[in-house]
């Protein structure tokens, strides 16, 4: 029920009367839903703790019985936020950049409009209760240059296409996957010239080799003075020269995965540490700070 304060009748009618009888039969979880009461009281949350308790008032005196059911206040179990959070993790991140009072969010041109979405939720979050001093920062995005990255049948590299190069690959994997990827198709035959521009193989040249071999390319393809077997081992000694070492880290992890999970876990508590200060702040310019205290006549 959400908690809006002292109840009346047709509460007791509608919903109550029948809870109280619910007892004899279920283990019932009774919860007063301050954080959904926030959907009509969001602009002045001074009343909300104090609704909650005339709420749960109430059931007591209507005889719901806390030895018999679990009567609690949504917003002390922040679980409740966790699993609201994951169900609407498919369109909104806010709360994961807010947390952490983040300045700027690194990202790509389609999640601008989320880093949008989160500045609006900031500042209507600090215009509504930070009176003083507002909580949260209101993040920028900061734009990272994203190549296109082909992958081996030239779409965008996914895994969904079975399409893809991984970090993991090991060498003669690598060359193998490069050897059957596909290139400019006006290259019919070996004397055919092509362009790179057009071709995936010279994508991956633009991103990860060095500039001499990138001209290499450019005059081979175009005069046909290169194939395209040659062309491809050389991207191919370019991602090899980036993902050797890349793998030799990963190794030391995979050898030991509990090194790995020490490092999340520490982070993890780090982590809780900040998000947990943010959250006391939270919850104490919207009055819902966890604990009881007697309200004062101001
Ligand atoms: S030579 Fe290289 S860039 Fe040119 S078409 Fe063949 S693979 Fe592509």
């Amino acid at each position: 029920m959400r908690s809006t304060g002292r109840l009346h009748l047709g509460n007791y009618v509608g919903a109550l009367d029948n809870w109280v009888r619910m007892q004899d039969h279920y283990d019932c979880f009774f919860e007063v839903a301050d954080w959904h009461a926030l959907t009509t009281d969001y602009a002045d949350t001074s009343r909300v703790k104090e609704n909650s308790l005339e709420v749960a008032l109430d059931w007591l005196a209507a005889g719901l019985d806390p030895e018999r059911s679990v009567i609690f206040i949504q917003s002390h179990v922040p679980a409740h936020a966790e699993l609201h959070l994951l169900f609407s993790m498919i369109t909104l991140q806010s709360a994961d950049i807010l947390i952490y009072k983040a300045d700027v969010v690194p990202v790509g041109e389609d999640q601008v409009a989320h880093v949008e979405l989160t500045r609006e939720i900031a500042r209507r979050f600090n215009g509504f209760y930070c009176r003083a001093k507002d909580i949260f920062p209101e993040p920028q995005s900061l734009l990272t240059p994203a190549p296109k990255l082909p992958g081996t049948d030239g779409r965008k590299m996914s895994k969904s296409y079975g399409n893809t190069i991984m970090l993991t690959d090991p060498e003669p994997v690598v060359r193998q996957k490069l050897k059957t990827m596909v290139t400019d198709p006006a290259r019919v035959r070996r004397s055919d010239p092509g362009n790179p521009d057009v071709c995936p193989v010279g994508d991956l040249h633009k991103i990860f080799s060095d500039r001499s071999t990138l001209d290499k390319v450019y005059e081979g393809c175009r005069s046909a003075r290169i194939g395209c077997i040659e062309c491809k081992s050389w991207a191919a000694d370019a991602l090899v020269r980036l993902l050797v070492p890349m793998q030799a880290r990963r190794k030391k992890y995979e050898d030991n995965p509990r090194l790995g999970w020490d490092i999340l876990e520490a982070g993890s508590e780090r982590a809780r540490q900040a998000a947990g200060e943010t959250m006391n702040e939270v919850r104490e310019a919207m009055g819902m700070s966890l604990g009881y205290e007697a309200p004062t006549n101001k």
